[in-house]
């Protein structure tokens, strides 16, 4: 490497650079470069290709799938220095950014331009909007606004053998032939490394009202939710189902009371916009008809901007509940809301009688298909049969091991439970075009 990329490499590695939140530890990679614009990223990219060395890219390190984590003797390209706000076109909503901003930086940039970036998640303060894209991430406003796909309008990348590739459209429609951001967004690093992005700004979402709500029977939940997105339309922005055990636990642990009394089932719901009336007003007369109707069994409203936190509050406890828990196994499935209640109570009677003595809590995007599961304490063996017993029950249900964390290194040999061999046919025929040496993220999606 040239003397100011060697600048940027480190050769005692930090720990931090060798896992992500998944805990999982592969290797120790031989050099961390941290660079700063994409000419730099090229030329690293280019020197490893020539000399046929393995490259793992790394963006906020929350990932759960495993794919940032490195392999014995990688180079290891880390974006967090990449993380330069360049420009916001505040007349139309536009953004350009490098890779390595954070969320929650995009969020306050748009936020001081009078705009609102969309994707909204838990790690926000760490993860990076290059690394939100390449796993096209989810997030808790998927309902309203979609995943990062529906928010990129344009990407630049740096191809394996270290070509860059500047495709920063600012425009949301452009039917003109292959739209290469799709070969990079969701692709989890395996055809190139994300350097720059535009994004799509939207409006604040403006009059927002926070409930939370039980119900005695997951079957509740799908009908309450059809019942809102009837009345309430567009305006529904979040549906974010949590068991009891899950509430009881994160309750403990943050020492944030529950919003309403114990039972099997609890739902924070979140409206925004403007429907004729105000939005509290909205979902209000929309609830209060579900609890006349015995729908559901106990609401309470946020009556402050404090209790709207801290009903989020408990719901984003799970870096608290997964340090508790530890080991344990997190998993991302998605299902047609048709199968999740017997999907649910299927896995939940297995796992609690085959792991009794670990904590099975599920809770999800239910409006966007969406279940986490988090088992633990549970050993290595505990992790493999949790992730058994979860897929074997998806077969056959039109559901997904990956809802929006990745398949990255740690669920790669359940990808057929969600895709059909031509699918993985048609992907390894796109990395064997464009990476023929196998060099950029090996071993993550598929070996
Ligand atoms: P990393 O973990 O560093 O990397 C993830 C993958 O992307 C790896 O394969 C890596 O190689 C690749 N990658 C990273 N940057 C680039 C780049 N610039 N170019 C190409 N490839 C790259 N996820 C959701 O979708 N929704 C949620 O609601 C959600 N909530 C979470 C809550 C918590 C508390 C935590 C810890 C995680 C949560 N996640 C969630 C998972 C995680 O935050 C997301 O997957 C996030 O998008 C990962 O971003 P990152 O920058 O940390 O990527």
């Amino acid at each position: 490497m040239d003397d100011q990329l060697q600048l940027a490499s480190s050769t005692e590695i930090d720990e931090r650079f060798l896992r992500d939140w998944s805990g999982l530890a592969v290797g120790r990679p031989a050099q961390v470069y941290r660079p700063t614009t994409t000419a730099e990223v090229a030329a690293i990219v280019r020197r490893c290709h020539e000399e046929g060395r393995r490259i793992t890219v790394q963006g906020g390190l929350t990932g759960v799938a495993g794919g940032a984590v490195p392999g014995e003797g990688d180079v290891v390209i880390n974006l967090e220095r990449m993380n330069r706000i360049e420009e916001i076109d505040a007349l139309e909503g536009v953004m350009q950014v490098q890779a390595g901003a954070t969320l929650q930086q995009v969020q306050e940039a748009a936020a001081d331009q009078g705009w609102m970036f969309a994707v909204d998640l838990g790690a926000r303060g760490s993860c990076q909007i290059g690394g939100n894209a390449s796993t096209n991430a989810g997030g808790i406003r998927v309902m309203r606004y979609g995943t990062m796909r529906d928010s990129v309008l344009g990407v630049e990348a740096v191809l394996p053998d270290g070509t860059a590739v500047s495709s920063l459209s600012r425009l949301v429609k452009n039917s003109t032939g292959l739209d290469p951001r799709f070969l990079f967004i969701g692709t989890e690093g395996t055809l190139g490394i994300i350097t720059r992005l535009t994004l799509r700004l939207h409006p604040p979402m403006g009059d927002l009202a926070a409930a939370w709500v039980s119900a005695a029977r997951f079957e509740a939940l799908p009908q309450l939710l059809r019942a809102l997105k009837r009345r309430l339309g567009s305006a529904m922005c979040a549906f974010e189902f949590m068991s009891d055990r899950f509430v009881s636990l994160a309750s403990r642990l943050t020492g944030q009371p529950a919003p309403v009394a114990a039972a099997p089932w609890h739902v924070l719901i979140e409206a925004a916009g403007n429907v004729g009336q105000s939005m509290e007003d909205a979902l209000q007369a929309a609830l209060s008809d579900a609890l006349e109707a015995g729908e559901i069994t106990d609401c309470a409203f946020a009556a402050s901007l404090s209790h709207r936190e801290a009903f989020w509050r408990l719901r984003e406890s799970i870096p608290e509940v997964l340090t508790h828990l530890k080991p344990a196994a997190t998993l991302d499935l998605g299902l047609p809301w048709s199968e999740t209640a017997s999907y649910i109570g299927q896995l939940e009677a297995a796992l609690r009688d085959r792991l009794p003595d670990a904590e099975h809590l599920f809770l999800g995007h239910l409006g966007d298909n969406n279940i986490h599961l988090i088992s633990g304490p549970v050993d290595d063996a505990g992790v493999h049969l949790v992730d058994q017993l979860a897929y074997a029950a998806l077969k056959g249900r039109g559901g997904t091991v990956s809802a929006e964390h990745g398949v990255g290194r740690l669920k790669k040999e359940y990808l057929l439970v969600s895709r059909k061999p031509e699918e993985i046919a048609l992907m390894r025929c796109l990395k064997q075009a464009m990476d023929p040496a196998g060099i950029l993220n090996p071993g993550r999606i598929f070996d």
